[in-house]
């Protein structure tokens, strides 16, 4: 019985075309995805973070599979809300998050440091950290960032899709002709507290003001490369330079919208699908945004399986590494899936598709060491990075 196991397993094993190089690397690393949208799932009740779930990217048992050792949790919600249902909505998620990771406390434990994440997975154990994406959920309150940052926040992205009060994002109408002086504020704010500033989705300018004002790196917690791609979210090869001259990382994101010029193009040609898909997840999910992030990704696979809009295949992550990789050296890439937020590519379906990655940049050439800062010691670096000029700020220097 134990022979023939033994056998169906090689079987398998070779069938997912990934080399026991790779593997034996893969399982070996700390791998570090800086940006999962799973806590909307969280909010829906029934959601449990320990089971195998058929939806969706994340959860324990294919974290483990795919060799996840940390992951940032997003606390998420439009820009249009603010104010005090904003905070209201940021501290339900914040809860949503330590209390999903507190009932699973044998797999999975909350940390806020680089020296955290080593230490939970010394211990066997998936590596939590939560990252609040949007600077329009402090309301802005200094005060409640430094509540965020208590609850356990390690990073905030300073907009989403629209501009906050204080920040213009890439994908709105500038208001503020980048970071206003409270703006600057909340990034010399979150340098002291040792939160670490996310320049994702933030308008070019913003992301020049804040290179201009923060005293630690900072990094895009999931954005690619405008050079490939040329959605206004990505960032350019002088961005991309600024950041790594800085110490900064970029997390490449694999959602098709900002990995591919093909499906921006189609996407762009007929507006008219994008609002018949919204439409449509309307209709399957209403108000319930958790849903509403997985059935966009069902509801978009099924325009591109019916020919409507290109296939994207997941060898388009590995060129928005490649390329960030040249641009801006080795130790300042690594990975942001946008997991459970966003469309994700053929072939990289969910967490436990991971190793795939691992395999692809060994195949391109690069050494075992190199690999191993792009999944994740890069970020670890620049966390440590980032605590220690909160620790220089705090003691006054
Ligand atoms: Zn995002």
């Amino acid at each position: 019985m134990c022979l023939l196991a033994g056998v169906v397993l090689a079987g398998a094993m070779a069938a997912d075309g990934i080399s026991e190089r790779a593997k034996r690397l893969h399982f070996s690393s700390l791998v570090i995805d800086t940006h999962d949208d799973t806590t909307q799932r969280f909010l829906d009740g029934s959601f449990d973070l320990g089971a195998r779930n058929a939806l969706g990217s994340i959860d324990i048992p294919r974290m483990k599979e795919g060799g996840l050792g940390a992951i940032f949790f997003s606390i998420w919600m439009p820009s249009k809300i603010t104010g005090p249902e904003a905070v209201k909505r940021a501290l339900d998620q914040i809860d949503a998050v330590r209390e999903q990771v507190g009932k699973r406390s044998n797999d999975i434990v909350l940390v806020t440091t680089a020296e955290g994440i080593r230490e939970a997975h010394a211990h066997g154990k998936i590596a939590a950290l939560i990252g609040v994406e949007g600077g329009h959920m402090i309301a802005s309150d200094l005060g409640v960032l430094r509540s965020y940052a208590a609850l356990g926040a390690r990073y905030m992205t300073l907009t989403h899709s629209g501009n906050a009060e204080w920040a213009d994002s890439s994908t709105a109408k500038a208001e503020h002709s980048g970071l206003t002086e409270f703006g600057k504020d909340v990034v010399r704010e979150m340098n002291r507290l040792g939160m670490i500033v996310d320049i994702s989705h933030v308008s070019d300018k913003t992301f020049a003001d804040v290179l201009a004002v923060s005293k630690a790196p900072v990094f895009a917690s999931h954005s690619n490369c405008r050079a490939i791609c040329d959605a206004p979210r990505n960032m350019t090869d002088d961005m991309i330079r600024a950041l790594a001259a800085k110490g900064g990382v970029i997390q490449i994101n694999y959602h098709v919208g900002f990995l591919s010029q093909e499906f921006r193009n189609a996407e762009r040609a007929h507006p008219e699908w994008e609002k018949a898909i919204a439409l449509e997840i309307q209709k399957r999910c209403r108000e319930r945004e958790g849903c509403q992030l997985i059935e966009g990704d069902l509801i978009t696979r099924e325009y591109v399986l019916r020919g409507d809009l290109p296939k994207v295949e997941w060898g388009k992550i590995i060129e928005h590494i490649d390329h960030a990789v040249k641009v801006a050296g080795i130790d300042h890439v690594g990975l942001g899936s946008d997991f459970d937020g966003a469309n994700m590519p053929f072939g990289m379906e969910d967490v436990s598709m991971l190793p795939k990655i691992t395999n692809a940049l060994l195949e391109k050439g690069y050494s075992e060491s190199d690999v191993k800062k792009i999944l994740g010691e890069n970020t670890l670096r620049l966390m440590a990075d980032v605590e220690g000029v909160s620790s220089e700020l705090n003691a006054g220097k």
